[in-house]
């Protein structure tokens, strides 16, 4: 980390961490659209080439806006190093292509996003790296699938979109006793309401596509860790190239300013919601980490600063019934997107979710009626008035 702004609070260094300026003393900082950086001389460009002095060379190995990007992720969830890159699935292939080798194997929690189940049941197995699920809800089962070829554990919590939680203290001392990488994708939380590092996670991934933007206008990710593990990580990403553009560097960095006051609002628009919807005769089921009806009520309270921005709810009536509730919503909006001002609406079991069969879908709580939503930043009253009158179509 080149730049930590020295603070215990987390609104401080998320504004205050930030790159070194150039020479005109800008106080909000610019953005770097340059693709590569001048040496001095010849001998200048072979010592950098040689790690031999540290220096910019080339913006997809170094950028500084996306260098302020990673140095405040870094600071606000409390790793030594890091790495951005251009997507969420970016960040979570290059964590486990830049980790592991053939004959390697994953063990991951059944229930998460598609998109990173694809690539470990599909992409992965090409490459001869296998990996096995263990059910979330009982993290016990883990231990009994390690075997001498297993190396990394990564899990979601809160998943995508069950919201199932798993005690990141429990894992991470498995983890440690049993010599394995733990990697937790931390994009429904943020570190403004959880921060795996401290539970004793090894690498925490995000899509910053989600919150971290917060304003659904780009695709990024990050990969955070120590040293000794974002090194051989940061080889892989250098060599193969799935850099962050700086434009986006830029943009995050400026989004982190506010996300603790959006995450906030966030999670008071989701509480809010859920309690009022919780118990409606058109819904079977609705779910959010701070209802004492969540299963995994008291771990969220450990674990989490506060339920986070998302809730689910399980409309009666199966796959047409979820369908009219979702055509008839107004002011949400129907997109696969999360984590934006903008309330969302998904039907994971034909959008995000729709690779998975339909035991895969049922072993992880996705319903045939299950609505994920995303609460915004609208008033709560407009909110719950639209799902109301949705409700009201089924
Ligand atoms: N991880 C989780 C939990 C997600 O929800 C998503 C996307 O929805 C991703 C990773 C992938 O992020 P991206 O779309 O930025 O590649």
């Amino acid at each position: 980390m080149k730049n930590p702004y020295p603070s215990e609070h987390f609104e401080t260094r998320a504004v205050r961490t930030q790159a070194q300026r150039s020479g005109f003393a800008e106080h909000s900082v610019p953005v770097y659209m340059t693709s590569s950086y001048l040496f001095e001389s010849a001998e200048h460009a072979r010592a950098l080439f040689a790690n031999e002095q540290e220096g910019m060379v080339y913006s997809r190995y170094d950028n500084p806006s996306n260098d302020e990007f990673v140095d405040k992720m870094a600071a606000l969830e409390g790793t030594e190093d890091g790495i951005a890159t251009a997507s969420g699935m970016a960040a979570i292939f290059g964590a486990l292509a830049g980790t592991l080798s053939a004959g390697d194997h994953i063990l991951a929690c059944r229930s998460l996003f598609g998109s990173s189940h694809q690539v470990l049941t599909q992409v992965l197995p090409r490459f001869r790296i296998t990996s096995s699920y263990f059910d979330l809800g009982r993290p016990e089962t883990l231990e009994p699938l390690v075997t001498p070829a297993t190396k990394l554990v990564f899990v979601e919590t809160p998943t995508n979109p069950g919201l199932d939680l798993i005690d990141l203290e429990f894992l991470s001392a498995v983890c440690r006793r049993r010599g394995l990488i733990l990697a937790v994708d931390n994009c429904f939380a943020t570190p403004y309401l959880q921060t795996p590092a401290a539970w004793g996670a090894d690498l925490v991934l995000h899509s910053a596509t989600k919150f971290i933007d917060g304003q659904g206008r780009g695709l990024g990710g990050v990969i955070l860790g120590p040293k000794r593990l974002i090194d051989p990580i940061r080889f892989f990403c250098r060599q193969t190239g799935p850099a962050l553009s700086p434009f986006h560097g830029w943009l995050f960095s400026k989004s982190l300013e506010t996300l603790a006051v959006r995450m906030d609002r966030h999670c008071d628009n989701a509480e809010f919601l859920a309690g009022r919807l919780e118990g409606h005769p058109k819904l079977a089921a609705v779910k959010h980490p701070s209802l004492a009806s969540h299963p995994q009520h008291a771990l969220a309270k450990k674990q989490m600063k506060r339920g986070g921005g998302l809730l689910t709810v399980e409309v009666k009536g199966g796959l047409e019934a979820g369908k009219r509730f979702l055509d008839a919503l107004e002011l949400c909006s129907l997109t696969a997107n999360l984590g934006d001002t903008r309330t969302t609406a998904t039907h994971p079991a034909s959008t995000t979710h729709s690779k998975l069969t339909d035991d895969e879908r049922s072993a992880v709580g996705i319903g045939a009626g299950t609505v994920r939503i995303s609460a915004g930043l609208e008033h709560r009253d407009d909110l719950l008035a639209d799902l109301l009158r949705a409700l009201a179509h089924v």
